[in-house]
């Protein structure tokens, strides 16, 4: 059995003759076919993979699951991430999946791999923000993993919160007719980005000069330090209103669109005049020659909530400052398209960030 064990070429399939690339995939297409012929077996597991968090009945309760990793170099770039912002961020990237489903978080676990590139004050740093996030949304901090690293810091962060299963929302709810709603604003996160890459590379050209953050500091917040819409699950309890489905927006809003229509079997149709912009959004894209709509349906990271309502809801969230409705779900036949000012229907893409492709940049997810 063990006859051949090392494999010094340290090629996982020698053996086999063809070797699939998994950019060829791309990060769902990978995901998918890992599992997508998996079945769960157990009876209390409702929800698997495939949705923001893993459902689980437990008595008359649904505990909601959900875990994500941020990879340095990947998904952030310590020169100008403060670590004190990076451990805020691993937690409300996870509570927002909770939130995703339409739940309240209440404990999470953290788990990280360290050089010793960091010092003990460097990662009491990271702690703050982390216990800074905890308290802030009432969550309990309960276990984790500590090890060690070769190639930078990783923080794995799981989520867990509960509801009753009547509650949750899936992305699969959605029915023809019902209108697409966004929280916030999109963009900014991404446009935060833009800024400080190229304050990192003015900075790495001459050191000499200090980076030039002046007025933006909503767009740097969005990426560096955002937020979960744990408020928004309040504000529809509030309101009465209980969306059909819905998902957050990480990888952009093409690509949450598009799970959901998924999802749901349906198609969509978004609103470019509609799409919610910060001014500081604006005149950043502007300054850097972006269209706006791009950074808006593609920029990923702004951890809004996207989610549809039957049209009776309409007038309940209206005038709402938190909430845009942007579009409406279609037959599935109708394909998913962004209506451009002008009048013509775009196909969307989900050219939200693809994990493994050679342009992945810090960040991005
Ligand atoms: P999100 O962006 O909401 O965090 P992802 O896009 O990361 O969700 O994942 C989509 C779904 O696939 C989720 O249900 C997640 O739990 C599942 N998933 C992702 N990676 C894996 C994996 N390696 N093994 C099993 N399930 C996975
Ligand atoms: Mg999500």
């Amino acid at each position: 059995k063990y006859v051949k064990l090392f494999n010094f070429s340290n090629d996982m399939i020698e053996d086999k003759p063809i070797r699939t690339e998994i950019n060829e995939l791309g990060e769902f297409g990978l995901i998918d076919h890992l599992t997508g012929a998996y079945e769960t077996t157990r009876e209390e597991t409702r929800k698997g993979i495939g949705d923001d968090a893993a459902v689980i009945l437990s008595g008359d309760h649904a505990f909601l699951v959900s875990t994500d990793m941020l990879v340095e170099g990947v998904h952030f770039d310590l020169t100008y991430t403060p670590l004190k912002h990076l451990g805020y961020k691993a937690i409300t990237v996870n509570l927002s999946d909770i939130a995703a489903m339409n739940a309240l978080p209440a404990q999470v676990t953290v788990s990280i791999a360290i050089s010793n590139r960091f010092s003990l004050e460097a990662l009491e740093e990271l702690y703050s923000g982390i216990y800074l996030a905890c308290k802030r949304y009432g969550v309990d901090l309960v276990g984790g993993d500590t090890t060690s690293s070769q190639s930078g810091l990783v923080i794995s962060v799981t989520a867990m919160g509960q509801t009753y299963p009547d509650q949750v929302v899936y992305r699969s709810g959605a029915t023809e007719g019902d209108l697409l709603v966004v929280t916030g604003d999109l963009g900014g996160a991404y446009m935060g980005l833009q800024i400080l890459e190229r304050e990192k590379a003015v900075y790495q050209s001459n050191p000499a000069i200090q980076p030039d953050l002046a007025g933006n500091d909503y767009i740097l917040e969005r990426q560096l330090k955002p937020e979960a819409r744990i408020d928004i699950i309040k504000e529809w309890a509030k309101l009465g209103i209980r969306p059909t489905s819905l998902i957050d927006i990480s990888d952009g809003l093409s690509s949450e669109a598009l799970h959901l229509c998924k999802a749901s079997k349906l198609g969509c149709r978004l609103y470019e005049e509609k799409l919610p912009l910060d001014a500081t959004t604006i005149r950043v894209a502007e300054e850097f020659n972006l269209n706006t709509t791009t950074c808006a349906l593609n920029g990923g990271e702004d951890y809004e909530l996207l989610f549809t309502i039957s049209q009776e809801d309409y007038d309940k969230l209206r005038n709402h400052p938190d909430f845009t409705v942007i579009g409406h779900m279609t037959e599935k036949v109708e394909g998913a398209h962004l209506v451009t000012q002008s009048g013509t229907l775009t196909p969307l893409q989900a050219q939200g960030w693809n994990a493994l492709t050679s342009q992945n940049q810090p960040g991005q997810k």
